[in-house]
């Protein structure tokens, strides 16, 4: 059985406040694209960590992506944006919307910051890396911006140390622009906003935390 463990919203805040210095120091995002569900609650918390005093909070976008696994892919599924990726299916629930920013322009010459609780597979960040750089590529060749460099970086909470299905475009994403708060075993993590019965979930991760530091 694969082993659980469990993280507690302090965990999580705490993740991303020791973080966030980093990121300020080398990263200096301008804008978070959230990975939904499981990136929209760390974005929200490192927004306050990467606050510089003067400055505004930086906008936090969200894309909401789906894993299938092991479906196979139908012509229809193509024309529905559907894309296979090494025998899984990624399927955008929600893309991004810049209506009220002024456009898709706004990504052009930003340094981005795309949010997520887990790197398991990888198969989600892979896409969402490469179809947010497709999609920035086209809006700069439309406005003739080519020159302006838009910059990717990834932050997760987890990443799960085991042989990954997904590629991280190597033009885009090197090792200083991937920070993961925790390198972890292939385990299964129990974050809190999945939890039912969080008062049960804070126990169980008590109950963990004390057996660690009583090994
Ligand atoms: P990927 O395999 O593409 O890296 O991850 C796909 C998605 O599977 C993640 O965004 C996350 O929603 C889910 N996932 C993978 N591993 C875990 C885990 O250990 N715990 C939870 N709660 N979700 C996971």
């Amino acid at each position: 059985m694969v082993e659980k463990v469990y993280v507690t919203y302090n965990d999580v805040h705490k993740l991303c406040q020791e973080a966030a210095p980093q990121m300020l120091a080398t990263l200096q995002p301008q804008l978070m694209i959230a990975i939904g569900g499981g990136g929209y609650v760390p974005a929200r918390i490192l927004r306050s960590f990467l606050k510089q005093p003067g400055s505004p909070n930086i906008p936090i976008q969200a894309i909401g992506l789906s894993l299938y696994e092991e479906l196979p892919v139908t012509d229809a599924d193509t024309t529905a944006g559907v894309v296979d990726q090494i025998g899984t299916k990624v399927m955008r629930t929600q893309w991004l919307d810049f209506t009220s920013l002024g456009g898709m322009e706004n990504l052009v010459g930003k340094r981005i910051l795309i949010v997520d609780e887990v790197d398991d597979t990888r198969t989600t960040l892979e896409y969402a890396v490469k179809e947010l750089q497709k999609d920035v590529q086209e809006v700069s060749r439309k406005l003739g911006r080519e020159s302006e460099k838009t910059e990717f970086s990834i932050f997760v909470l987890h990443n799960k140390d085991k042989p990954k299905k997904g590629v991280l475009p190597a033009d885009a994403i090197d090792e200083t622009r991937y920070i993961a708060a925790r390198t972890v075993p292939d385990i299964w993590i129990c974050y809190p906003w999945e939890a039912m019965d969080i008062d049960e979930h804070d126990k169980l991760a008590a109950e963990q935390k004390n057996k660690t530091a009583g090994a």
